[in-house]
């Protein structure tokens, strides 16, 4: 049944633009710089764990992982890591703030193709300060009509977002559990796009048998899905 979109969202990072590889980057430095103390494997462990203890205190982003990553340092080394190494620490995180933003294929002339027609949104979760430099390196801040940088992605922020056009608005995204899970929860549609890379924190199961759900290799498919949904598809 052809119905029209009011609202689109779409996720930022590892959508948008490269963001997970420079984690990962830096986690390999990391791992580098401990590795008298702790298996890479073992660290990456562990550092993961302190991400997730801290998460509630910190939010996502780049300053979160950075104060996990001098906590993971302090607790493998037994309290004995030097100014040195945490100096080192800290600049490969202000490194990440520093980043290139490159953007994914086919985004900027989706988005371009998209404006006007449908009420653009952009949400993302993590640092204030570095996702508002990362839209504005981008180029790509005005075809959006709003950006949302939230705390988390739960069913009531797309509630709140998507407001009463929950039933006609569509989240894109490479996270199952931020992006897609709770705004089919709301009855959005939500299209994932996988990322190469994608944080284990985000990682969840298909939603397969929700009509509302759909997978796309790329951003090329995002204009024939819309047409197919409106019943304007020749
Ligand atoms: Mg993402």
């Amino acid at each position: 049944m052809a119905q029209h979109l009011h609202t689109i969202g779409f996720d930022a990072d590892d959508t948008l633009w490269q963001n997970e590889q420079f984690f990962r980057m830096t986690e390999a430095h990391f791992a580098e710089l401990l590795a008298d103390h702790a298996e890479t494997d073992r660290l990456t462990e562990r550092l993961l764990e302190a991400e997730k203890r801290n998460l509630g205190h910190y939010g996502f982003g780049i300053k979160g992982f950075t104060l996990s990553m001098i906590e993971t340092a302090i607790e493998v080394t037994d309290g004995k890591v030097d100014a040195q190494t945490i100096a080192k620490i800290l600049a490969a995180g202000r490194e990440m703030l520093r980043h290139p933003v490159e953007t994914l294929p086919y985004v900027g002339d989706t988005l371009e193709a998209l404006a006007g027609r449908h009420r653009l949104v952009l949400i993302t979760k993590g640092d204030l300060f570095d996702q508002e430099r990362k839209l504005a390196a981008s180029g790509l801040g005005d075809h959006f009509d709003a950006v949302e940088i939230v705390s988390d992605k739960s069913a009531a922020t797309y509630r709140r977002v998507f407001a009463d056009h929950c039933a006609d608005a569509m989240m894109i995204g490479n996270s199952l559990k931020s992006d897609i899970l709770p705004a089919l929860e709301v009855g959005s549609w939500g299209v994932y796009v996988p990322h190469a890379l994608t944080w284990t924190y985000e990682h969840a199961d298909k939603p397969e048998m929700n009509p509302r759900y759909r997978e796309m290799t790329d951003l090329s498919g995002l204009g024939p899905l819309i047409q197919e949904i409106e019943g304007t598809k020749r």
